[in-house]
């Protein structure tokens, strides 16, 4: 069989929470509970869930910006928490992050050009000349004019800053760039123009792309593979072909009911979900959707399922998945 792109096993990160005179560790946020999945070359999976479901720990963990508690990430076969400092720096070029909000991640001081040259001056590419080159190529590449090179960010709109974002996170031709709600807080007009930017070099490049997301929608049309997370765990994959159509996990139904539909002949079977996410500092026992499960039993708050593998790769984690009554997308 094959090596994936990524594979990713019982990914775990808890952050300790301190307190007191002495700053004691009392707790841990239970932020990535035993992620696992894969991805291979050019395809998409999309990561969903609720905010501070732990998506964005997934991915800043999986890249190494933060260490992980437990669990191995493979990167081409190779296990990334066994490379030593010099091969992690090479490794870095291979995968790269675009964050929700440009401010985060780009320095407002600094010229776009010189942002974008800057992955060329770390890793000691190219001189001057071809830097300059390079950097006019990846402007006219996401679609920005290059004689705004000596312009600062705060001058672009937002959908702008993100072409400015991708543009650096394409410098170096990587494998893989998670797209940490990277266009979830832009016009839906502008997302789409987006989407469709990293979709183009997704083809061109045969990049693989792990697109995290708070809400279903956003995914549909860009995933291969959809992974949904709640309360720091994964509770289903599927291929996102059949996802939206036979979804297994109550969590997974809720969220997609909860779509909007565009054709007023239609509507949706509507699972409504009830309360708060649940503090990830002290997780409900069992099933950590129970306190919120219309489906939920006393089973599901004693013991924790386990999670059930099909031949097609999909997962799901829930002991009722299968007396569940049958799921329709839309109701005349
Ligand atoms: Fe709901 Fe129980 Fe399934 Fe959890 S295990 S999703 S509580 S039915």
């Amino acid at each position: 069989m094959t090596e994936p792109l990524l594979r990713v096993e019982g990914l775990t990160k808890h952050f300790p929470v301190k307190g007191g005179v002495f700053l004691r560790t009392h707790g841990h946020v239970h932020a990535a509970d035993n992620v696992s999945f894969v991805l291979n070359a050019g395809e998409t999976l999309g990561l969903v869930g609720e905010s501070g479901c732990g998506k964005s720990t997934v991915g800043k963990t999986l890249l190494r910006l933060t260490e992980p508690t437990r669990g191995a990430v493979f990167f081409e076969g190779r296990d990334i928490a066994q490379l030593d400092g010099k091969s992690m720096r090479a490794l870095r070029r291979d995968l790269q992050i675009v964050f929700q909000d440009p401010y985060e991640s780009l320095n407002m001081r600094h010229t776009i050009g010189r942002i974008i040259e800057e992955p060329f001056v770390i890793h000691r590419l190219g001189s001057t000349e071809e830097r300059r080159r390079w950097v006019d190529e990846l402007l006219n590449r996401v679609g920005l004019d290059p004689s705004a090179v000596n312009r600062f960010p705060h001058e672009f709109s937002g959908g702008q800053r993100q072409r400015i974002g991708i543009a650096r996170a394409i410098a170096l031709r990587p494998k893989l760039i998670v797209c940490d709600e990277a266009v979830s807080a832009l016009d839906v007009s502008i997302q789409s123009q987006v989407i469709n930017l990293l979709l183009d070099l997704q083809r061109e490049m045969n990049l693989a792309l792990i697109f995290i997301a708070h809400d279903l929608t956003v995914v549909k049309h860009v995933s291969d593979q959809i992974a949904v997370m709640y309360l720091g765990e994964v509770v289903e994959t599927q291929a996102a072909m059949s996802i939206y159509e036979t979804p297994r996990h109550p969590y997974t139904r809720a969220l997609i009911s909860s779509i909007p539909i565009a054709d007023p002949t239609l509507k949706r079977q509507r699972t409504i979900l009830t309360g708060e996410v649940p503090s990830p500092i002290d997780p409900p026992s069992g099933c950590r959707f129970h306190p919120r499960c219309v489906h939920a039993t006393d089973r599901c708050s004693a013991e924790k399922p386990g999670v059930r593998k099909f031949d097609d790769g999909s997962t799901v984690a829930c002991h009722h998945f299968e007396s569940l009554p049958p799921f329709k997308a839309v109701e005349n």
